[in-house]
């Protein structure tokens, strides 16, 4: 989707006891190599990209400002194995970084899905970042922090969303290149929903032999496409 304020930056949230929230709920988790496993998804309000793709575009403004013990709180209530920060974009927040050292303390397998233009560097060494490598067709390939590559490790996975043959090639390139089967410990690959056929991006990976999972995103199956906290 195009979006009017291309690329305009939220006032920095510096308050690392408050987050602002724009849900919390448990499902299961639809991507990355915990699909399937119930989890709760703390999902923080404001994104300084516009993907041509999002799909939650109304987590960029709105949402609630928490205190973060209360956010915490919640997340644990939920009572499930796994925790995701997401977004919008968490990593804009720094009251992310405490969180998930909390939720860590408390003996949860925390994620953090992340579009991959933030550092990561700060993140708790328990946390599975989940960062994204912006494809051309995203329209933010430019904001790709490239430096966050040397900072993952076999806990880490990688996500490319293909929208196109000529982003499956880039992405190709940059596992090579970047040798990113041996940084991180899953590479994922997943097709913009409705726009590329997943048997054909199969198919180029199995011809390939690319060193990636292939994912599809299990909610959009499990309900219809465009429901939300679910
Ligand atoms: S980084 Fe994620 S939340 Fe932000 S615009 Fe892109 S897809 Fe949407």
């Amino acid at each position: 989707m195009s979006a009017p304020g291309k690329h305009v930056r939220l006032t920095p949230i510096r308050v690392p006891d408050t987050l602002v929230v724009h849900e919390i709920y448990a499902s299961v988790q639809g991507e990355s190599s915990f699909a399937g496993v119930p989890c709760t998804f703390v999902r923080l309000t404001g994104c300084n990209l516009r993907c041509t793709y999002c799909d939650t575009p109304q987590a960029f403004f709105g949402g609630t400002r928490r205190q973060r013990a209360d956010v915490l709180r919640d997340a644990l209530t939920m009572d499930t194995p796994l925790v995701e920060l997401t977004g919008g974009e968490p990593l804009l927040q720094p009251g992310a970084l405490p969180l998930m050292r909390e939720l860590a303390d408390a003996g949860k397998t925390v994620l953090l899905e992340t579009s991959g233009e933030r550092d990561v560097s700060g993140v708790d060494a328990r946390v599975h970042r989940i960062v994204d490598l912006k494809t051309p067709s995203s329209g933010e390939h430019a904001r790709i922090r490239w430096e966050n590559l040397e900072h993952l490790g076999v806990r880490d996975e990688i996500k490319f969303v293909l929208g196109s043959r000529d982003d499956y090639q880039w992405m190709r390139s940059v596992i090579t290149e970047h040798r990113l089967a041996r940084r991180v410990g899953h590479l994922l690959v997943s097709c913009v929903f409705g726009s590329l056929a997943a048997k054909d991006v199969v198919a180029w990976m199995m011809e390939d032999k690319v060193p990636a999972r292939f994912q599809l995103q299990m909610h959009k199956y499990i309900w219809e496409p465009s429901a939300q906290g679910v």
